[in-house]
């Protein structure tokens, strides 16, 4: 038996859980005791697994899992425009004209030279991804959706989001290569397994 994650939040766990049973890997789902029930967020449980042997198998099948997870709290984050602070404007990059996000259509804005752009693009490229703070909103009716958002690809060099980048590649932010499957693990990796 060994502690295969530590610290997962509430909405990974059974998911994880499950994936791993689906892969033939024994596992379990460990909560901490608590004392105050039915009150406060719910602790982040341990994951462990039965079979030392089926480690590495479980930590793949386990990234897998969280990875698709994340994907699914990204679609389901919306971004309003509205909200983006008023004097905050883009460039064309065909024409260099200024644009108005707020009169984008859709996600994509039209600019009067004829070239039509992918809104969230251009001001993540031209102002970084912390110009949409405030902005995102999850979808209210997906009950479960803030706590899926801990799923978040972050890298694990330097924190930046690694939202809607390849697999495999190098962080814009920082220079270093990442894998988002180490990603997505490495917060709940206990310390054996950070190397
Ligand atoms: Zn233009
Ligand atoms: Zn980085």
């Amino acid at each position: 038996m060994r502690t295969l994650l530590k610290g997962v939040p509430h909405a990974l766990a059974q998911p994880v859980c499950d994936a791993l049973l689906g892969e033939g890997i024994e596992s379990r789902v460990v909560r901490p005791f608590t004392s105050f029930a039915g009150y406060g967020p719910t602790p982040p449980a341990e994951i462990v697994i039965l079979n030392d042997d089926d480690t590495s198998r479980a930590l793949s099948a386990a990234a897998e899992c969280v990875l698709g997870l994340a994907s699914q709290a990204a679609e389901e984050a919306e971004i309003d425009l509205s909200k983006l602070s008023p004097a905050l404007r883009v460039a064309c990059p065909a024409c260099e004209r200024e644009l108005d996000p707020r009169l984008a259509v859709e996600g994509t804005i039209a600019c009067a030279c004829g070239a039509r752009h992918d809104i969230v693009e251009l001001i993540v490229n031209q102002h970084g991804p912390e110009a949409l703070e405030g902005c995102t909103t999850t979808r209210e009716a997906a009950d479960d959706a803030p706590t899926l958002m801990h799923a978040t690809v972050k890298c694990i060099h330097c924190g930046y989001e690694l939202e809607g980048l390849a697999r495999r590649g190098i962080c814009p932010e920082c220079g270093k290569p990442y894998d988002k499957a180490v990603c997505v693990l490495h917060p709940y990796l206990a310390a054996e397994f950070k190397k």
